[in-house]
This record gives C-alpha cells, structure tokens and sequence, in this order.
C-alpha cells in the first residue's frame, strides 16, 4: 500500500465560526490505482490533496505513506517522504517563467542535490510528446504543453503516486482528453498510482476507482 488515510477529518476556524470541510474519510491507495474525485466547487477536494500530499493536516485521523506514520514525522522527514514518494501536477502548473522547458524539468532535482538527470528528462519530455519544445519558454508553450512539461517535472523522481488537483480545469475539451490519456498510459506503463480531482464527468469517468466527495463525506462511486 502507497497511502492509508484512517478517518481523517478537517475543519477551518472562520472568525467564531467552524466550517467542517469533511469527516472521517478513509482511504487506501495501492500502486497502480487510478482514483479520480468529483465534487462541487468548495466540496473539500483541493485541501483533501492537500493532506494527503503532506501540504496540510488534518484535526484528526491518521496518515500512512509508504508504511510511515506522517503525522508523527518531523518537518525534515515529511520531506523526504513527500520528495520521495510523491509527485504534484496543479491547475496552474506553477513553471518558472524564466527558465525553458528542460530547464524546469531540471531544477528541482538539481535543488535537491541530483546530478540533474538530463537524459531522464529528456526522455520523458520525448515521451510527452514535447521533442520539439526543450528549449522553448513557458509563455511559448500552449496551455496543454506546460501542463505536460509539469508533469515530467512531477515524475522526475519517480514517485509512487502522483496527486492531481484540477489538471484539466484550465484547459480545453481536446486537450484536457489528451492529458488524462497521458496520465492513463503513465498509470498503465510505470504503474504509478493517480488521485484526481476533476468537475468535469468525461475526467472523471475515466478513473479504476472513481469517487464523490460532497456532504463531509468521500464515497466511492464506482470501481473496476
Ligand atoms: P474544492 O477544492 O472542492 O473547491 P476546497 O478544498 O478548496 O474545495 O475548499 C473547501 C472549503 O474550505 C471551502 O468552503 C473553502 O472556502 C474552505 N477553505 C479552504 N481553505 C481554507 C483556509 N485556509 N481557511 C479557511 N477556509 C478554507
């Protein structure tokens, strides 16, 4: 098992006021799953990843990656964890403006103290269809390209699942389609794990474990 969420609740402190996100969710995440949630906008989805990627924590509940109780981890092995086990792709891919392509697949890891991996990311942008875009700047890319250049950056350490918040809520019909393909032959070939939040029911459907999160609570809806 990747992740073993136990009852894990949340709430935020409004002023006097408790607004209860969710409730004694569990969930398990093996490797090679496909999770996609839908909810409504304010339904908990983004700080639900947001927890179970180590960003956020919940009031209550517990937290397993890899075997390893996070929540009574300290900052610094929280860290390792989350640069070791996990990979994030946002709505808004979050790429350096000023630096190109490969050069953003790079960093990080160059950050982290890799040699830099260049033939890895060289490969993957390859495999992402991008050959011809190592050079090119984000705001030289279309919207779909610099989504696929941030998910070479979220593989480049291998991680064992890969959280999604709202990949496609930015991009068009054909190309929120063409990047979930990717991340399905991504899950297919490495069998890394997904957890997707999506609106959009064509996103959705295409999860193994699909599921709803509204009302506090996160219910599975389907499963293959
Ligand atoms: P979703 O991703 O499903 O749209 P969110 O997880 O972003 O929902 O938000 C769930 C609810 O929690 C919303 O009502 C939002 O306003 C509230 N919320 C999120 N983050 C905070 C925060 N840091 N402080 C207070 N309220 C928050």
């Amino acid at each position: 098992m990747i992740l073993e969420a136990k009852k894990i609740s949340k709430s935020f402190k409004n002023g006097q006021k408790t607004l209860s996100v969710f409730k004694d969710i569990s969930l398990n995440i093996n490797s090679g799953d496909f999770i996609t949630i839908m909810g409504p906008s304010g339904a908990g989805k983004s700080t639900l990843l947001n927890i179970l990627g180590t960003l956020d924590t919940p009031d209550t509940g517990k937290l397993f990656i890899n075997g390893k109780d996070t929540l009574s981890c300290s900052s610094a092995e929280i860290s390792k964890v989350r640069n070791s086990q996990l990979g994030f792709v946002f709505q808004f891919h979050h790429l350096l403006p000023e630096f190109t392509a490969i050069e953003n697949v790079l960093i990080p890891n160059q950050i982290s103290g890799g040699s830099g991996k260049f033939d890895k990311g060289r490969d993957l942008l390859i495999y992402m269809g991008l050959e011809n875009r190592f050079d090119h700047f984000p705001s030289q890319l279309s919207g779909g390209e610099r989504l696929r250049v941030a998910v070479v950056r979220a593989l480049m350490n291998d991680p064992k699942l890969i959280i999604a918040d709202e990949p496609t809520g930015n991009l068009d019909k054909l190309n929120a389609d063409k990047l979930i393909k990717l991340f399905k032959k991504i899950n297919k070939d490495f069998n890394q794990a997904f957890i997707v939040t999506t609106h959009n029911p064509n996103v959705a459907s295409m999860g193994k474990q699909k599921y709803n999160l509204d009302n506090n609570s996160l219910n599975l809806i389907d499963s293959i």
